[in-house]
């Protein structure tokens, strides 16, 4: 394999030094080191490769839209060495031969890891609980389970999921929607709803499923994943669980940092996501809830949809938006570039934690000699108009397309393999 010294690299954005990278492992950080070849990275921040805990994928089922291949190569232009692969697939991921399949998939394509999460419930029906213990013990060992798309609604439900996932040291990764309080439910309930005569979605159908949750997870003793909260609610009440001792984590997405519900006022369905764009002060409040670790993680909620689903009116068009090409980008504006985090802290929030939420072992660990070399050098100096067009993905439905955004991925390594080079993707990775 070939051996590599990444020169010049701001590690963390903390101390500029060289790293040696060598089968797969980062062999020494330090000054005046060799490798068969070299990587300029003057001006470049290092952090570790990054791990989103919320991915869709859409394969099996709607390959159309995304398959795991293109959805690892667009991991791989955002960063990411480690992707967390939903479970509301077609059939879904209920069962350890589909667990198994979507990771083998992510594995022979060699461009990120692909980390099932398993289904909650048989087929995504809220009534009956999955084959947990057999996806937990299967090739893929899932340690995520979610019905995400849908929540486990159903008190008792909730309750034995938990119970059951802590034999494996599992968590259950809970899409907070009170479903009766969201019947029919298109965007933020609020002024704006009314104004546009669109069914409102308000955020105590949020709040109220993590109220309950948190409480359950205390009752039991188990551990709770928030998924994309997205309301000054559902972040008071994490705060609140948290210094009560309960063992939650909450993840918020970028479009939830950046984007607000005015947008709906445009009726464009690239702006229709579930949960949907908030108010400025939720905005304010996950940026907040972010910046002091009441929210661990910021997870992408990437959600492929093909041309027909979005363009097409808002009341019939489908709920999501592209996300791992931008997450960085995102991120650098609404946290770094404001002062709210430094890149040592995004190195936290995006890569170590996590990690450490799907206990996944070789992914966001330190770059230290002796690691797995999973690495992403960002220029933080660059700007790109984003363009929809420019893409991995097979879907388009990017609502940041057209802006401006700071920050770009230059290079990622995985395992010692560059996956992206020269701010372009690297074709053909052999594994
Ligand atoms: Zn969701």
């Amino acid at each position: 394999m070939t051996s590599y010294v990444i020169r010049g690299a701001n590690i963390l954005g903390e101390t500029v030094n060289d790293i040696t990278i060598e089968d797969g492992v980062i062999t020494a950080i330090g000054t005046g080191l060799e490798g068969d070849e070299t990587i300029d990275a003057t001006g470049l921040v290092a952090l570790p490769g990054l791990v989103d805990l919320h991915t869709h994928v859409r394969e099996p089922g709607r390959e159309d839209a995304e398959t795991v291949l293109t959805g690892s190569k667009a991991a791989a232009r955002g960063g990411f060495t480690c992707v967390h692969a939903m479970a509301n697939t077609d059939p879904v991921a209920d069962t350890a031969g589909v667990v198994e399949q979507v990771w083998r998939l992510g594995r022979e394509g060699g461009y990120c890891d692909v980390q099932p999460v398993g289904a909650v419930t048989i087929g995504l029906g809220g009534s009956r609980l999955a084959e947990l213990g057999a996806m937990a013990d299967s090739a893929a060992g899932v340690r995520v389970f979610s019905d995400d798309g849908k929540c486990v609604s159903d008190a008792v439900i909730m309750r034995r999921a938990l119970e059951y996932v802590k034999a494996f040291d599992g968590v259950i990764a809970q899409h907070a929607q009170e479903p009766r309080l969201t019947e029919g439910a298109q965007m933020n309930e609020g002024p704006l709803s009314g104004e546009l005569g669109l069914t409102g979605w308000p955020a105590v159908a949020e709040e109220a499923i993590i109220a309950r949750d948190v409480l359950l997870a205390e009752h039991v003793g188990s551990r709770l994943h928030v998924c994309h909260l997205s309301t000054r609610g559902s972040v008071e009440i994490i705060r609140w669980a948290k210094g009560r001792g309960i063992d939650v984590t909450a993840e918020v997405t970028p479009h939830h940092l950046l984007l607000s519900d005015d947008l709906v006022r445009s009726y464009d369905p690239i702006y229709k996501v579930n949960p949907p764009l908030r108010s400025n002060d939720d905005v304010a409040a996950v940026r907040e809830g972010l910046a002091d670790g009441t929210i661990d993680i910021v997870a992408t909620d990437h959600a492929p949809h093909p041309m027909e689903d979005k363009e097409c009116e808002w009341s019939a068009a489908a709920f999501g938006m592209l996300g791992l090409e931008t997450a960085l980008s995102v991120v650098q504006q609404t946290m770094v570039d404001t002062g709210l985090l430094t890149w040592a802290q995004v190195a936290d929030k995006m890569s170590a934690k996590p990690a450490s939420i799907g206990r996944v072992r070789d992914q966001g660990r330190p770059l230290e000699a002796g690691e797995p070399a999973n690495i992403v050098l960002v220029d933080p100096a660059a700007t790109r108009v984003i363009d929809a067009r420019d893409t991995a993905s097979l879907s388009r439905n990017n609502p940041y397309a057209g802006l401006t955004l700071p920050g770009e991925v230059v290079a990622t390594f995985l395992r010692g393999r560059p996956t992206v080079r020269d701010r372009a993707l690297v074709e053909g990775v052999t594994v």
